[in-house]
């Protein structure tokens, strides 16, 4: 059962490791969403691809707002995040048909998370047998020839969903 929670002690950033500052408050400012990897942006919240996808599809919802605790946020930024991962989660099984998906939050550092500060929700959709191809002890499994390619047809999918 370990390597089921696997995903979730590895979590990976969007962004290149040498950014400083919050990539999860800078990036939506930049405006510069394709080249981001932003997929969609809410009031409270937007869609971010992973840049160092677990799985193809790897997607992280993140709140506007920088906050470590996951009890702060309100009413509004749950009911929101939880709308685009609903639309995520659809999104991708219309287009790539997962068998499964892992969703979670990692808080700390010591649960994985890796940008501590800033709540963010991943969502990995899974296949039977990608567990073959578990990464182990922190490597990550970088696809960045694919990552343009996954944007493109997931903003696609998002319009039209
Ligand atoms: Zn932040």
């Amino acid at each position: 059962m370990d390597t089921l929670f696997a995903p979730w002690r590895m979590a990976y950033i969007a962004a290149p490791k040498e950014h400083e500052g919050c990539i999860f408050c800078d990036f939506p400012k930049e405006e510069r969403d394709r080249e981001r990897l932003i997929l969609a942006r809410g009031e409270r919240a937007f869609v971010i691809l992973n840049a160092f996808p677990y799985n193809p599809g790897h997607l992280m919802v993140v709140p506007y707002r920088h906050t470590a605790e996951f009890g702060s946020l309100t009413a509004e930024e749950v009911i929101e995040m939880h709308r685009l991962a609903s639309r995520a989660v659809a999104v991708l099984e219309r287009t790539v048909s997962p068998q499964g998906f892992n969703m979670g939050i990692n808080l700390g550092k010591v649960a994985g998370a890796g940008v501590a500060d800033h709540v963010h929700l991943h969502i990995v959709p899974r296949w039977n047998g990608d567990t073959n191809f578990m990464p182990v002890l922190g490597q990550t499994r970088v696809l960045p020839e694919g990552l343009v390619e996954t944007y493109r047809w997931m903003k696609e999918a998002w319009a039209l969903e």
